[in-house]
């Protein structure tokens, strides 16, 4: 939830408007080939409507699915398992409740306090500027993506219990795409039966080792290792988990990220990631724990899951009439490891622009109309990303650089911020006299911090 920690000391990095179509893993320029033709000069369909196959039925391939069924596309999305429970810490912004309407009852806990636990463990609490109604919502992953799969289906969308396995390329512009895929029906059996589905237009939203991309060479990305155990704690320790979340940095919990504990229904979920040293993991994941062990003595461990977290774009996101969205595009925020709207959000983006460019289904579509999903969504994020990656290098790289973030993050000003950043996914316009008096802090704290380093480096010699 670090999301969109102070915005405003940083907005000299910030590019404004990134002018054309382009697409690289760090959202530099390129201009795309000239050879992308508009897509009014798709030809039209007869006798049926486009057909589009979403692969993955995670929040990203949920909401496309659901984006591209209620358009008029005839929606088919291939899911592996229907019962996936995604590792996942689960915090939801509050936007996210309200535009994708998600109803309340699939949010298992209301946070509207958040700890920030610095390496010597002094904790700032981060919540008090929210207003009443204002929370960040904690999920289960099992409960959300049945729940958007189920609404992609009530939309009209085709949900297929299938292992995506690869799909054969078009040999001509208005040719289909021959997608090859396990089942796993009721019908075929526990080993599945091998099926092939022909489609127009496939949207790619199976996660960070996503298969399509496979397909399409879409290239690598780093990506950290996430390591979590949901732990059963006794209901005298979960009422102080009723409405809070804690996060913990330090070199010990993790070298380049951060450690957490989230509340869900009847547990919580504490967990932490890394890039750099993924050997690692379940050292730093045995750090977190002990860091939070007089909140959560005597629980039991009853779920462990680790996942790959993506670190930047994949070099390509879209080729020919195939597209990434969510995880397999690569959409998650540095410093928060922050994912899951973005990849409903690309999801529903990446739909809307193939229901636009298709006239309701009935036009194909071609890589022109793909690739305004790109444009619409590098201009509207390329800010935000731009901003966690740099917050990321700047206060998570040593303790003493830590300890200063964490006594930033008692300042009223900076709360705000980052709450209005992360709860409604926007970058604030802040007060420039409150930024000064902010930007000069934060170089206060960060040349005490290092001191404090130089001193305890005197004692110890
Ligand atoms: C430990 C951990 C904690 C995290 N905590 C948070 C958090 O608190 N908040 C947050 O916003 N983000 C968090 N994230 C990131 C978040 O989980 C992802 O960004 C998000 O799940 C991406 O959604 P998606 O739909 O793109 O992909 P996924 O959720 O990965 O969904 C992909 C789907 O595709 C299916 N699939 C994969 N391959 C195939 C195939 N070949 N055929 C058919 N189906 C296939 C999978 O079964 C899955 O259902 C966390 C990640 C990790 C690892």
């Amino acid at each position: 939830m670090a999301s969109s920690m102070a915005f405003k000391p940083f907005t000299g990095l910030r590019q404004s408007t990134p002018s054309t179509t382009h697409e690289t893993t760090s959202f530099k320029s390129i201009k795309i080939s000239p050879k992308i033709k508009a897509s009014i000069t798709s030809p039209k369909l007869s006798g049926r409507n486009l057909r589009v196959a979403v692969i993955g039925g995670g929040p990203a391939g949920g909401c496309a699915a659901e984006t591209l069924a209620k358009g008029g596309i005839e929606t088919f999305l291939i899911e592996r398992k229907m019962d996936n429970c995604k590792p996942c810490g689960g915090a939801i912004p509050l936007c996210m409740v309200g535009e994708f309407d998600l109803p309340l009852d699939i949010i298992d806990r209301k946070v509207t306090k958040m700890k920030m636990i610095s390496p010597s463990n002094v904790a700032v609490d981060i919540g008090r500027t929210l207003k009443p109604h204002e929370y960040i919502g904690m999920v289960r992953r099992e409960v959300l993506d049945a729940y958007l799969r189920e609404r992609a289906t009530e939309s009209g969308a085709t949900v297929i219990n299938g292992l995506f396995l690869k799909m054969d390329m078009p040999k001509s512009s208005d040719a289909p795409y021959q997608l090859h895929y396990t089942a796993y029906d009721g019908k075929t059996g526990g080993a599945g039966e091998k099926r092939t589905l022909e489609v127009d237009a496939v949207i790619g939203a199976d996660g960070a080792n996503s298969r399509v991309a496979k397909s399409i060479s879409a290239g690598d990305y780093e990506y950290a290792i996430a390591f979590q155990e949901r732990i059963r704690i006794p209901d005298s320790k979960m009422t102080y988990y009723e409405d809070l979340a804690e996060m913990y940095v330090g070199d010990d919990v993790s070298p380049d990220f951060y450690g957490w504990v989230f509340p869900k229904c009847d547990h919580v979920a504490v967990g932490t990631g890394t890039v750099t040293h993924k050997s690692d993991i379940k050292k730093f994941q045995s750090a977190t724990r002990t860091r939070a062990m007089d909140k959560i003595e005597g629980g039991k461990i009853i779920r462990v899951e680790a996942h790959p977290i993506p670190e930047h774009p994949r070099p390509k996101r879209v080729q020919g009439r195939v597209a990434l969205v969510g995880d397999a595009a690569g959409y998650v925020t540095k410093c928060s490891g922050e994912g899951i709207y973005f990849a409903a959000k690309s999801g529903r983006m990446c739909a809307e622009a193939i229901v636009e460019g298709s006239e309701n289904g009935k036009r194909l579509v071609d890589e022109g109309d793909l690739r305004k999903y790109l444009q619409k969504w590098d201009k509207k994020y390329w800010p935000t990303y731009k901003v966690l990656d740099v917050l990321q290098k700047v206060f998570y790289r040593s303790n003493p650089a830590r300890e200063a973030f964490v006594e930033m993050c008692a300042d009223e000003y900076v709360q705000k911020m980052t709450f209005d950043s992360y709860l409604y996914k926007t970058v604030v316009p802040g007060n420039p006299l409150d930024d000064l008096k902010l930007a000069v802090r934060t170089v206060g704290s960060l040349v005490r911090a290092y001191g404090l380093r130089r001193e305890m480096e005197k004692i110890d010699a």
